[in-house]
């Protein structure tokens, strides 16, 4: 009988080959290995048929190998096994080849005469069905049917070192050897989760007797883990507002001054949001505000205002942006509405840095409350600010916790605004931003021209260069967006590099220019105030485009192989278009067959709502490749399958707050919960 303290080298079963793939892949104890929970499951009660065209979604299919050997040529070499169905099919239609590229070792793995299950999606090639890469398992008859056939089966994320065969067999061994007794719970809830105890939810979660018991059982780890999670996130939040911030905001000539020189309206919710953090500000412990806006929302002007509030009281504050080509235009903005307010403000860069001129610059009189706006350049001038009293964080989410945080630590406690364009879902911004509070902008700027989305999957260059043509004939710009810089040679789509000499014979060489990550920060700038000047009239441009430029006369937007995008990075480009008066159109381009693309894509046709969008590449791709790297925390939570599920993650914030009420340091009946707060790791906030 094992705990889950039990040490992995304790267990005789293992091999030290075994046992040194375990430990190499994280994991020490016994606990460690079971919350390596199943990525998914087959039900290998019954397999898929065979089918005999192409399927959209995978399938698990049951075959024996009746051919197997390294076919291609030259750089394109791969392996190729093919599997027939037991019951001996008709040529074409009980026949699957399944190919692995640049993996050569499969030649040793996969061999003629073999039982297999292959998992994966069959499309057709050259009159052939074909899964190319599939999950593949050998079938043996070594008597192990009870935990690999015949049930439902666990599918692991693979360890180097173990085959998944082998590892469904040790975890099988070690679920069924581990008592994990109510009060040996390793997160004491202080409430229950579910009708099976938490040692059989654990097997359950691993080899489920049903559908629904795996997910009632996956659900309470789901519940586990989100509760520490917002337990941290609560904890770290009421640790913030108990400290001593700064007064700011009382004076409000300079916000004054600034709506009376503004031609048009604040829309209701940037003024709503600007109240929430009036009143931020002025309380005596500093902000920690998320102001989380969809594309083309106004976010600028809410910063801008909060700004002027800051200096008004004396203090300086800080707008760090992520790109030069944003920071370059946040500066513009705000020269342009603060030069008659005789405001200071100033650009930090990478060329300003390099001593190179500036687009512009006030220099500030000494002492006097400045405005700075700035790239990542702002973090390595100890002697910028005086007395810095916001910092204002834009398209937070591209930013790392120890950026933000040595940004905010230039000051003492200043308040703090982040923003962000990536329209998170509602349920993770409660997951990854619980300890902020909200303004939202969930209204756009009236007078702005309709953006129509249009998905082409077999465009024709003469059709769209015609197109373009038409729209910079009426004086409007466009962006023709490529998802690569240069050639390459793993990847077949035509690069923004090789695309810029075709649209300069198409539209006439001067008329185009050429953006991209690998030019030189003073050539992007060149290249981008050329095309704000309407000097250039149409951008070849990869993804560099993507966060906040602002050019309200470029109306149009041609996303080149948009089946290599994102759903949320299109969304976000797009917000680059309809920030005009005029009607806008965003062409996706594809010539992809995939079925999952072009539905993908035909999201995009009909939503414009960055929060669906989201909640969508959510359900497509999981947290992780959406939020980045960046975004700590969300790496211990393996059940991307819950992200979504806001229900549950307001219960376990409730049951955090709930916990926080009773015993609001953890020293009383709660005490046993204190271990898993994690001080070292503070969530997204001003930490
Ligand atoms: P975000 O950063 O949220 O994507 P911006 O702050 O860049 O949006 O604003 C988008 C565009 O809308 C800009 O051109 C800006 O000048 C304009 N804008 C912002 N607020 C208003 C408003 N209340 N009325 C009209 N135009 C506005
Ligand atoms: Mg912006």
């Amino acid at each position: 009988m094992t705990s889950g303290q039990t040490p992995l080298a304790s267990l005789a079963f293992l091999s030290p080959k075994e046992l040194l793939a375990l430990e190499s892949a994280g994991f020490v104890t016994v606990a460690d290995l079971l919350t390596h929970f199943p990525k998914r499951y087959e039900d290998r009660r019954q397999f898929d048929n065979f089918p005999n065209l192409p399927t959209g979604k995978p399938v698990c299919l049951h075959g024996g190998v009746i051919d197997a050997g390294t076919k291609g040529f030259g750089k394109t070499r791969f392996y190729e096994a093919v599997i027939m169905d037991g019951s001996g099919g008709v040529f074409g239609s009980g026949k699957i080849t399944c190919r692995w590229f640049n993996m050569p070792f499969m030649s040793k793995v996969i061999a003629a005469g073999q039982q297999v299950i292959a998992y994966g999606k069959v499309k057709e090639q050259g009159g052939r069905l074909i899964i190319d890469h599939p999950e593949i398992e050998i079938v043996s008859d070594d008597g192990e049917e009870t935990i690999h056939l015949n049930r439902i089966v666990p599918i692991y994320k693979n360890i180097s070192g173990l085959n998944q065969r082998r590892l469904r067999e040790i975890i099988h061994s070690v679920a069924a050897d581990c008592i994990l007794h109510a009060d040996q719970n390793p997160l004491p809830f202080p409430f229950s989760v579910s009708v099976n105890n938490r040692t059989e939810d654990l097997f359950e979660t691993h080899f489920p007797t049903s559908a629904e018991s795996s997910k009632s059982a996956r659900r309470r780890f789901a519940l586990e883990s989100f509760f520490t999670l917002q337990l941290n996130v609560v904890w770290q939040r009421t640790r913030h507002l108990s400290q001593n911030g700064r007064v700011l905001g009382k004076k409000t000539t300079l916000l004054k001054a600034f709506y009376e020189s503004l031609p048009f309206d604040l829309t209701g919710a940037q003024k709503r949001s600007i109240k929430e953090i009036i009143a931020d500000m002025r309380a005596p412990r500093p902000m920690n505000r998320l102001l989380q806006g969809d594309v083309g929302s106004g976010k600028t002007f809410v910063a801008l205002a909060s700004m002027l509030l800051a200096i008004d009281s004396g203090a300086d504050a800080a707008l760090m942006a992520p790109t030069q080509i944003l920071a370059e235009q946040h500066f513009l903005t705000f020269r342009k509405w603060l030069e008659p307010l005789g405001v200071n403000l100033v650009l930090r860069t990478a060329i300003w840095r390099r001593g190179l001129q500036p687009l512009s610059s006030t220099q500030p009189e000494p002492q006097a409350p400045t405005i700075f706006i700035g790239t990542h350049a702002l973090l390595y001038d100890e002697t910028l600010f005086t007395d810095l009293g916001l910092v204002v964080i834009d398209e937070q989410h591209k930013f790392g916790v120890a950026q933000r945080a040595a940004l905010i630590r230039q000051g003492t406690l200043p308040d703090v605004l982040v923003m962000t364009a990536t329209p998170i879902p509602r349920s993770l911004t409660m997951t990854i931003y619980g300890d902020l509070d909200v303004s939202l902008l969930d209204e756009k700027p009236a007078g702005r021209g309709k953006i129509v989305t249009a998905l082409r999957t077999k465009p024709k260059q003469q059709d769209i260069t015609d197109f373009v043509k038409a729209q910079l004939a009426e004086g409007r710009q466009a962006y023709l967006v490529y998802p690569l810089v240069e050639e390459s040679d793993s990847v077949k789509a035509e690069s923004a590099t090789e695309a810029f000499p075709k649209w300069q014979k198409r539209l006439g060489a001067g008329n185009v220019g050429l953006i991209h990550g690998k030019l030189r920060p003073e050539e992007k700038d060149a290249v981008m105030e050329d095309f704000r000047s309407g000097k250039t009239k149409a951008l070849v441009a990869t993804t560099v485009i993507e966060v906040g430029v602002d050019v309200p006369n470029a109306n149009l937007m041609i996303l080149h192989h948009a089946e290599r995008f994102g759903l949320a990075q299109i969304h976000q480009l797009r917000g680059r278009i309809g920030r005009g008066e005029h009607k806008s159109y965003c062409i996706l381009l594809t010539d992809s067959k995939i079925p999952e693309a072009i539905e993908k894509l035909n999201i995009l046709e009909k939503s414009s709502d960055g929060f669906e969008i989201a909640e969508a590449d959510l359900r497509l791709r999981g947290p992780g490749d959406i939020l980045g790297t960046a975004q700590s925390g969300l790496t211990d939570l393996r059940f991307a399958d819950f992200i979504t599920d806001t229900e549950l993650i307001r219960e376990a914030r409730s049951l955090a707050d709930q916990v926080f009420r009773e015993d609001p340091d953890l020293t009383g009946i709660y005490a046993n919960l204190r271990p898993f707060i994690n001080e070292s790791t503070a969530p997204q906030g001003a930490h």
